[in-house]
């Protein structure tokens, strides 16, 4: 599996509880979508904040998934501030270098701020893996063809 923008291999690595597949050169991530019947047991509540539009400013990249080459696609995710670029054919997405580590500290202000409990490594976790769900790229599509 090649970088969509440097064509190099990509890395299997460990981030924030996460296996990802990462380029030796940009430090961007490729999550691939997973399997649909490992996601259906997830279970996510959050709230008010998943109702409405959660996608904006989608546009097409020249970077290209590496499954199937289609040009990605580029979306603000709204719920935090997140830019991620995403196959048109539900492959997976990409995330630049250290994008995750930005939201991941977003997150712990707003543990913080909340009091909670959770982890935000533990939500990180749960978000990407919602990500990576078929509801999330059904959405997502519904976005694109708007
Ligand atoms: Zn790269
Ligand atoms: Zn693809």
């Amino acid at each position: 599996m090649k970088c969509p923008r440097c064509k190099l291999d990509l890395t299997t690595t460990e981030r924030y509880k996460l296996k990802v597949n990462q380029c030796p050169s940009c430090h961007g991530m490729w999550f691939e979508q997973a399997e649909l019947g490992e996601l259906e047991d997830e279970v996510f509540d959050f709230g008010d904040r998943w109702k409405g539009s959660l996608f904006i400013d989608s546009t097409v990249t020249a970077d290209q998934c590496p499954e199937c080459s289609a040009q990605l696609q580029k979306f603000q995710y709204r719920f935090y501030d997140l830019q991620m670029e995403v196959c048109p054919n539900q492959h997976g997405y990409w995330l630049e270098a250290d994008e995750d580590t930005r939201v991941l500290e977003l997150m712990k202000r707003e543990e913080a701020d909340l009091r909670r409990k959770l982890l935000a490594e533990d939500k990180w976790a749960a978000t990407l893996r919602h990500m990576r769900s078929g509801s999330f790229f059904s959405r997502l599509r519904d976005k694109f063809t708007k």
